[in-house]
């Protein structure tokens, strides 16, 4: 339990101790800077952007955290905060991984976990008539013949994979469930469909990438498992699909 928790808070722990360092780095220039030589009129402009870039950076920050629990109402912000955290503070968080020497599963998974509670906040109590369900080529038994990527709904349903299940669960709650052998499907089937919400199940790499580059769209991710080893009849919680679904509909 401690484990997981501390996996779920890496990836806004990690932003928040990069935005410390940036502050601290920025302010020891400053005072150096100024004990030294004083701050001519052109270092008083450049210190002066480069101490609201940082108010702004943490101000929004604040603002993500706070999203995470409270639904924004205004969608220009949502966009924005965002735009912010697929391709700022993703970096900020990465990069201070990296310094570290950290695995990046653990990150990602974090910054997964992440994602998902603001998507949850933002949609909870709303209605999504167009719900699609993004499955990844591996969970389909390695010994079937069925083109399921065609439409799911070839699924002869004999059980030896999750796919019969899930293709039962789209039934029951009337959503589409589709199998993307990449991402370039993947995307197609989005501009396509242009759905509400996405509930996308992948392995932390392929999800991490599909999330940011669908960033527009609200991506609920959910992890497949690896009992075989990667990318070979993998499986996946169903009552996490379920749970999904059940959220959005
Ligand atoms: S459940 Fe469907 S997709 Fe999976 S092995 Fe059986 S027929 Fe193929």
């Amino acid at each position: 339990m401690k484990e997981h928790y501390l996996a779920v808070i890496k990836f806004p722990v990690f932003v928040a101790l990069a935005l410390i360092a940036i502050s601290a780095v920025f302010f020891g220039f400053a005072l150096v800077g100024y004990q030294r030589l004083g701050f001519s009129p052109v270092g008083k402009v450049v210190y002066l952007i480069i101490f609201l870039l940082i108010i702004a950076l943490v101000g929004t920050w604040i603002l993500i955290l706070t999203s995470t629990h409270i639904k924004l109402k205004c969608k220009s912000l949502s966009i924005y905060m965002k735009w912010m955290l697929f391709h700022i503070y993703f970096y900020f968080a990465k990069w201070l991984n990296a310094i570290f020497f950290k695995g990046k599963a653990g990150l990602m998974e974090s910054f997964l976990h992440f994602n998902n509670e603001i998507v949850l906040t933002a949609h909870q109590d709303d209605k999504h008539e167009k719900i699609l369900i993004l499955l990844p080529h591996c969970l389909q038994g390695s010994n079937c013949k069925i083109r399921i990527t065609a439409d799911i709904i070839n699924c002869e349903e004999c059980g030896s994979c999750d796919i019969a299940v899930i293709k039962g669960m789209a039934d029951k709650y009337q959503v589409h469930a589709a199998v993307a052998t990449g991402g370039s499907l993947a995307r197609k089937l989005i501009t396509d469909e242009k759905p509400d919400v996405i509930i996308a199940v992948a392995c932390h790499r392929d999800l991490v990438d599909g999330v940011r580059d669908a960033w527009q769209f609200p991506v609920y991710a959910v992890l497949n498992e690896h009992p075989k080893g990667p990318c070979f009849e993998t499986t996946v919680s169903i009552s996490t699909i379920e749970f999904a679904i059940k959220k959005f509909i």
